[in-house]
């Protein structure tokens, strides 16, 4: 995919200005780059920071801090050079062009990290994990996202390997004492190691969709007839004044949509247009058309009705609408006498809140977050998922049927061959994840996804 043996260049820092920018060089010439754009004469000293004067075709362009990491101790493994100066783009644009002059090209997305796992500095679980945590938008993604980083994913597939490593060693010794069958293990034995690596994938996988929605977050639309108070609702939940609140009905005409903190999750909140069965022009049509779109790929819905308005053939439409989906009723404008009576929705139940006061809101992201993880274990914020990637858990999901098979397969005496041959694709697909043996296609899905510099 990428040429490994170029010496590689990107601005590491976001694009725009500020106090500093770094540009990251990395591979065979850094030494030349650092040669070329820094002081003459000037020595750089390994992993010490070292302020100079840089220079460009231009000449000397600003005072910088370069620092030079030998192979292998980089991010890379490889010679790394960074060069911290003042946040310009022009700055910084021509010190990636000196670099360029003096032997690099530039670096495509990802390929910094491609490298440190080329190299073997990380695998791809950490490799995957660098970049969920530069994604992260709520503090729980970025410490799911640093445990892996930190191995911890790692760590349990490569205990877990090591057993598998171990058990095919014994069942191919088996084989080559052929008459006497399952020599070295007995086969109820094997049978047994098999069903207790099944039961740590299966814990591994437990905490799997909890994990993909904290890595991933979902979406969650407001739905309700016009007035009902949704925008409102929606400015409570962002906790700013994002959506236009008026007073006119259905002047919510676009989908507004913001990505909000709820219990750890990044829920992306999508305020839709009235929901009204009769649309009076076609630009409010169209919203309409757009809100229900919204609310069929929403992860959860909150229908939102107005507890000081008696319930009418408008709130009955969206309640129609929207059974069968994932919904959370919301009672608002409870600060004023209510209307109607909560057994109104009776089996169902209803958090009364005040978009206007704010009262209930905490109550509803707390039901929001429990809905969306429903299950045994929904508590959100227990602490960071192993998993959290879904390429992880089909792996791990067919690794596991290889092993139940395998596992079956030794419980009926099967010949010892048939359960190394199941007990190997299980490593296969473990090393998978790590990266160990893993597709360039599948690579370069997973670093494509990066941006330039990282
Ligand atoms: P939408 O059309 O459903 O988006 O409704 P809006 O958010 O625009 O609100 C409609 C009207 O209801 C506005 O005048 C809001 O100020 C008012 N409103 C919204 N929520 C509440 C609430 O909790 N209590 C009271 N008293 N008024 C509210």
């Amino acid at each position: 995919m990428y040429s490994p043996d170029d010496t590689i260049v990107a601005i590491a820092t976001p694009p725009g200005r500020g106090g500093l920018g770094v540009v990251r060089v990395s591979g065979g010439a850094a030494r030349e780059v650092a040669a070329a754009i820094g002081e003459p004469g000037c020595s750089l000293e390994p992993r010490h920071a070292t302020l100079m004067r840089v220079r460009s075709s231009a000449g000397v362009i600003d005072r910088a801090i370069l620092t030079f990491f030998p192979a292998p101790h980089s991010y890379t493994g490889e010679d790394v050079l960074e060069i911290s100066a003042h946040g310009s783009p022009l700055l910084l644009r021509s010190l990636v062009e000196a670099s360029m002059a003096a032997g690099a090209r530039l670096a495509e997305p990802g390929e910094f990290t491609f490298r440190a796992y080329l190299r073997g500095r990380i695998d791809l679980v950490q490799a995957e994990a660098v970049q969920d945590l530069v994604d992260a938008v709520t503090p729980l993604q970025a410490r799911a996202a640093f445990d892996q980083l930190d191995g911890t994913l790692t760590g349990r597939i490569a205990a877990i390997d090591a057993t598998l490593l171990n058990l095919t060693a014994r069942l191919e010794a088996s084989l080559d004492f052929p008459d006497e069958g399952y020599h070295f293990v007995p086969p109820g034995g094997v049978a047994r190691e098999i069903s207790e690596l099944i039961g740590r994938i299966e814990t591994l996988l437990r905490d799997a969709r909890r994990g993909r929605l904290v890595r991933e977050g979902a979406q969650v639309a407001i739905v309700g007839r016009p007035n009902v108070g949704k925008s409102s609702l929606f400015n409570q939940l962002v906790g700013a004044g994002r959506a236009i609140v008026t007073d006119i009905p259905g002047t919510t005409r676009d989908v507004l949509t913001e990505v909000v903190d709820i219990a750890g999750l990044a829920i992306t909140l999508v305020d839709t247009a009235g929901l009204r069965g009769a649309a009076t022009d076609a630009v409010e049509a169209e919203g309409i058309a757009r809100a229900h779109a919204v609310r069929r790929g929403a992860a959860l819905t909150l229908v939102v009705l107005d507890r000081a308005h008696p319930l009418i053939s408008e709130d009955e439409d969206v309640l129609a609408a929207t059974r069968g989906s994932r919904r959370v009723l919301v009672g608002n404008k409870h600060d004023l006498p209510a209307m109607w009576a909560d057994a109104v929705v009776a089996g169902e139940g209803i958090v009364n809140v005040s978009a206007a006061t704010g009262d209930g809101i905490e109550t509803l992201r707390q039901t929001i977050a429990t809905c969306l993880v429903a299950g045994p274990d929904s508590g959100v914020e227990r602490d960071s998922p192993a998993i959290t990637n879904v390429r992880h858990v089909q792996l791990l999901t067919r690794a596991k049927a290889a092993l139940e098979r395998g596992a079956r397969a030794a419980a009926g005496g099967t010949p010892e061959e048939f359960v190394v041959s199941d007990v190997t694709e299980a490593r296969a697909l473990l090393e998978e994840v790590t990266g160990a043996r893993t597709a360039d296609d599948v690579l370069r899905t997973i670093f494509d996804s990066f941006c330039i510099g990282k």
